[in-house]
């Protein structure tokens, strides 16, 4: 007997996903949903908007005293940023792969934005929820009336 075809299909979740502030001011916006969009991925919501030292605050809050934690939230709220809610199967797994690792150079892969695009950590281009606790933490953040 043939063996039987097994097909993993991953259930549907929605991830947040930004362009940070160096993504826009580079015009890399265009390039990060065209990744989105040739994953397979879907588009929920789009929003370019600057955001406050409130947001910002919530959004890492669980880098609150991390030594890094003042320089992110100027970073974040310095210019534009584009939030995005995308959908699909594994999305926060899919989205993470397609933006690469959070150091540009050791973590992200070649082929990933980070790993095509980047160099800092501190100015990696994109954000992805990590996990499905916090994405939907952050798309109530983000989007309330989604
Ligand atoms: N970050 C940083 N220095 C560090 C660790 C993180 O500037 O040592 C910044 C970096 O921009 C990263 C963000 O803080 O994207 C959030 O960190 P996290 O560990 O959640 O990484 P991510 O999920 O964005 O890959």
């Amino acid at each position: 007997t043939a063996p039987a075809v097994v097909t993993l299909t991953g259930v549907t979740e929605r991830t947040l996903v930004l362009v940070k502030p160096d993504g826009v001011s580079r015009k890399l916006v265009g390039e990060v949903v065209s990744r989105i969009e040739r994953k397979g991925l879907d588009l929920v919501a789009l929003d370019l908007r600057t955001v406050d030292r409130e947001l910002a605050t919530q959004h890492y809050a669980e880098h609150d005293g991390k030594p890094f934690f003042e320089e992110l939230i100027s970073f974040i709220t310095s210019g534009p940023v584009l939030a995005a809610v995308v959908e699909g199967p594994r999305a926060i797994a899919a989205w993470r792969q397609v933006a690469g690792g959070t150091d540009p150079v050791e973590k992200a892969a070649p082929g990933s934005i980070r790993g095509d695009l980047a160099l800092e950590t501190g100015s990696n281009l994109v954000h992805g929820s990590d996990a499905p606790a916090s994405a939907d933490r952050e798309i109530k953040l983000w989007f309330p009336n989604l």
